[in-house]
């Protein structure tokens, strides 16, 4: 039969968005595929802001990725003449002992992170809209920041139309196949082959890689926007990007950007749902939970709920992403989990798709991200285990 495309993405999210955009940098020619319109707000990938820092508490392994990431970011910015990244720092806040604080101070003392350890009363005096109680500290890192969400995704986009790649929208895959000289995707119109194929599934992964076995669960999020009593104090020139653990509960959010609003979500709970099931009406009672955050940790500068959204989390049992070729077929590649924390690696992701795709391997360590990775014996998975252990 004849060939489509040299690869085939399924996804169009911003892990698939920036496989498209690095598979059409190689020259290959690329069809990629989603089931709705650009930048629609149904999987993981929409909304304004996201938070991008490299002291990460969730395991060092990831700083080179992010080293990386961060140079692709601000090339993507020169190439789509779009602002894409803000580095207004972002604080770590809990006990001192909490898998965020000790997490976030092993990365940065480990890569040698630019970062600041403060005491409660030190990050009023430096941040006055906070007010911790007395037996939490913050790390700060003033190389940590925001990502304009909604114009990075738009910035993958163009640019992979750009290099060549053909985007199809409003095209949802029915199913894929895989022999040893091409894959195969369906969709309700038409069949498309290729050499290759790449799946970034978002929180459709149970439906699009049904046959690994990975246990992905899909939760929902919910963020809520508070408008500032006194905007100035906390706009993005003078307010960090933020996550706090307290009483076993974990939170984050970004400053207030333009009209929207304080952003706050909860990273650690969520109802579990389909993509397909999931409710997208936030209650009273969830806006009230995060405006309770809120007024305990900001108290008098944030008033009124001007948006809630909702947001899918495709969540492996690790909380690991999962970055691989397919166990049964060596043509087939694929980019899912991403577990609550995977928008910030967007292009080198993209990068390492495009790798394994054009070289069978690549220079970025991955087999952290191995789909069987309890079974890869290599150091890195090791040290991800040791890490682990550290921090609890
Ligand atoms: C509330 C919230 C806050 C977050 N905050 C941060 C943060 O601060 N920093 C950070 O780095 N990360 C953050 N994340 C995580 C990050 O947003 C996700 O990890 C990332 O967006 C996942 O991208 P994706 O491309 O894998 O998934 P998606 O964006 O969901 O893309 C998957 C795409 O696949 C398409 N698709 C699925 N099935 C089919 C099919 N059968 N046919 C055709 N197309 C199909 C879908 O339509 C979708 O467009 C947050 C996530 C949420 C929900």
């Amino acid at each position: 039969m004849k060939h489509n495309a040299d690869v085939i993405v399924i996804g169009l999210g911003i892990i698939g968005s920036g496989a498209a955009l690095e598979l059409s940098r190689r020259g290959l020619k690329v069809v990629a595929l989603d089931a709705f319109p650009p930048k629609h707000t149904n999987g993981a990938s929409h909304g304004q802001s996201r938070i991008i820092r490299k002291a990460y508490f969730e395991a060092p392994d990831y700083v080179p990725l992010l080293h990386r990431t961060y140079q692709m970011w601000r090339q993507l910015e020169q190439e789509s003449e779009r602002d894409l990244m803000t580095l207004n720092g972002a604080l770590f806040v809990g006990a001192v002992n909490s898998e965020l604080v000790a997490g976030s101070l092993k990365s940065a003392r480990m890569h040698g992170l630019e970062h600041e350890l403060m005491n409660a009363e030190q990050l009023t005096k430096r941040f006055p809209a906070w007010r911790l109680t007395s037996d939490m500290v913050a790390v700060y890192e003033p190389g940590a920041g925001t990502l304009y969400a909604d114009a990075c995704w738009t910035a993958q986009l163009m640019l992979a139309q750009k290099m060549g790649a053909h985007l199809r929208f409003g095209a949802p895959v029915i199913s894929w196949s895989a022999t040893d000289s091409a894959v195969s995707v369906r969709t309700k119109e038409t069949e498309y082959v290729a050499d290759k194929l790449v799946v970034c599934p978002g929180p459709w992964a149970p439906e699009l890689l049904g046959g690994l076995d990975v246990g992905f669960r899909i939760q929902r999020r919910v963020n809520a926007f508070f408008k500032p009593a006194h905007p100035e104090k906390v706009s993005i020139d003078k307010f960090p990007s933020y996550c706090i653990e307290t009483d076993g509960k974990f939170y984050y959010g970004l400053p207030a950007i333009g009209e929207q609003g304080l952003k706050v979500g909860r990273h650690d709970a969520g109802e579990s749902c389909t993509a397909a099931t999931v409710n997208r009406v936030v209650d009273d009672n969830e806006i009230g939970e995060l405006k309770a955050f809120v007024e305990h940790f900001l108290p008098g500068q944030f008033d009124v709920c001007l948006d809630a959204t909702t947001c899918l989390y495709t969540l492996t049992p690790d909380e690991h992403f999962v970055i691989d070729v397919h166990p049964e077929h060596g043509n087939v590649f694929v980019a899912a989990g991403f577990s609550g924390h995977g928008f910030k690696f967007g292009p080198v992701v993209g990068e390492i798709l495009a790798d394994l795709v054009a070289a069978g391997c690549t220079g970025h360590s991955i087999d952290c991200f191995a789909i069987n990775r309890s079974a890869v014996r290599s150091s890195t998975a090791k040290r991800c285990a040791d890490y682990k252990s550290f921090i609890e």
